[in-house]
């Protein structure tokens, strides 16, 4: 399916008002639909495809078949076990049957926003962000797929004094990152794991793009702060929290070092899409673990948290 945005209209799968835990203060938080990478351990698997997807809730589905009738695609078939399959290629995320369902077991993930009404949106929440010291936070998915429209609102972010944080995978070209990164007040940086091949492995691209423009970004003295996903089995070695470490020690100009523990959100919405099999269902990390990452960070001077 082709994808569904370009420079005057996002695609975008959840606003979060009154979000805490996606840079300083109360923010309002915009998901971005669309992903370069496909880490295993995707809490946002909704995020990931760049066009409009159908989430289905078997468990609460009155099996009342509304939803055939009114599909204008043929796209929903009735299962053998009566439940309710989605022919995806069918489907163009009209969303006509989430609104026909009674039981509100059908959810579309991805709707097409405009710069203006994105805007007039986020104006809702300012009295929020003066009184919190908070902001909007670009998130995802991943917002750099939407560069275009991405840089122009953070533009208008700060034409209107509306503090940004940008959440990236920092995989971007080189060019699109930059103009991206100097138009955000904070960048908040993921780094998943330092060796390339287990990156590729785990996430389906190599990270070498993303130290770049992380070296980038430090050189240039940007607002960082590093978001570190603990996934157990994954990135939880000493040495490889070690190794992280001693790299962002060396690259200097880095504010704070933030934690986020794995946990199994994106499981159930990964079911819901039928996607279940394109992820792993881990371990929560343990108290201990956590900690000692703290600690490591911490011993190399970094302030940290764990979360956000
Ligand atoms: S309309 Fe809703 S409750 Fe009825 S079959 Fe479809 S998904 Fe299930
Ligand atoms: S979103 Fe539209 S095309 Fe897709 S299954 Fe529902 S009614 Fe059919």
């Amino acid at each position: 399916m082709k994808e569904a945005y370009n420079r005057m209209n996002a695609l975008i799968f959840d606003i979060k008002r009154y979000a805490v835990h996606d840079g300083p203060g109360i923010r309002t938080a915009i998901f971005f639909k669309g992903c370069p990478l496909e880490c295993v351990w995707c809490h946002n698997p909704e995020g990931i495809e760049t066009f409009s997807e159908l989430l289905h809730r078997p468990g609460i589905c009155g099996r009342c078949y509304t939803c055939l009738n009114v599909c204008p695609r043929d796209a929903l078939r009735k299962a053998d076990s009566n439940t309710v399959t989605i022919v995806r290629e069918l489907c163009d995320g009209c969303g006509l049957c989430v609104e026909a369902c009674p039981c509100d077991a059908l959810q579309l993930a991805g709707r097409q926003v405009s710069l203006r009404a994105l805007l007039d949106e986020i104006e809702r929440d300012r009295i929020f962000h003066d009184q919190s010291c908070g902001g909007v936070t670009l998130t995802g998915g991943e917002p750099l797929l939407q560069h275009e429209f991405v840089i122009d609102l953070l533009k208008e972010l700060r034409r209107s004094s509306i503090h940004s944080a940008l959440d990236t995978s920092g995989y971007a070209p080189e060019d699109q990152f930059r103009l991206a990164a100097l138009e955000s007040d904070v960048i908040l940086y993921d780094l998943k794991l330092m060796n390339d091949e287990q990156h590729r492995q785990v996430t389906g691209v190599s990270n070498k793009l993303i130290i770049n423009n992380l070296k980038w970004a430090a050189n240039a003295g940007l607002d960082l702060v590093i978001r570190i996903p603990l996934i157990p089995g994954i990135n939880d070695s000493d040495a490889e929290i070690r190794n992280k470490a001693e790299f962002l020690a060396d690259l200097g100009n880095i504010r704070s070092v933030n934690i986020l523990p794995y946990h199994r959100g994106g499981i159930e919405k990964a079911r819901r899409l039928e996607r279940f099999s394109r992820f792993h269902e881990l371990e929560v990390p343990s108290e201990e673990k956590l900690n000692m990452a703290l600690k490591v960070f911490r011993d190399h001077g970094f302030e940290t948290k764990s979360g956000g």
